[in-house]
């Protein structure tokens, strides 16, 4: 069912604690947690407890979880005190996604640069 933990989903076993991570801030449906092949100084990864396969199908499914995401990235930010940062949805394999279950990144720390690669 949509929404449901999946076995073989990295991102729902620390959702569920099963799987060590760097937590910053959890919330009754949301977890974020620092990135561990980080790409700036602050990578952190803030996912819905659900499992939804990317953005999109967070999006279609559950819009108030997709704002929970969002509103949690703002709070990411101002823990690291960011002025500054980039939010990315890899969507599809791609555009770089490698883990199924929807994650914002949240980027910053330093100088970013436009497009992306
Ligand atoms: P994406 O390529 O957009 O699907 O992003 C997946 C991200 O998950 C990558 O930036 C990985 O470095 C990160 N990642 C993979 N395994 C872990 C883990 N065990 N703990 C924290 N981050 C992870
Ligand atoms: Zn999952």
């Amino acid at each position: 069912m949509a929404g449901e933990p999946q076995d073989d989903c990295l991102f729902c076993k620390i959702a569920e604690g099963h799987v060590p991570a760097t937590i910053i801030r959890e919330t009754d449906t949301t977890v974020a947690f620092r990135d561990i092949n980080p790409q700036a100084p602050t990578h952190v990864l803030v996912i819905p407890k659900a499992h939804y396969r990317d953005a999109a199908a967070l999006a279609a499914a559950d819009p108030a979880l997709a704002a929970d995401i969002l509103r949690e990235t703002k709070a990411v930010a101002d823990e690291d005190k960011l002025e500054s940062y980039r939010i990315v949805f890899n969507t599809g394999t791609g555009a770089g996604q490698t883990v199924f279950h929807a994650h914002a990144h949240v980027l910053g720390g330093r100088g970013m640069q436009w497009p992306p690669g």
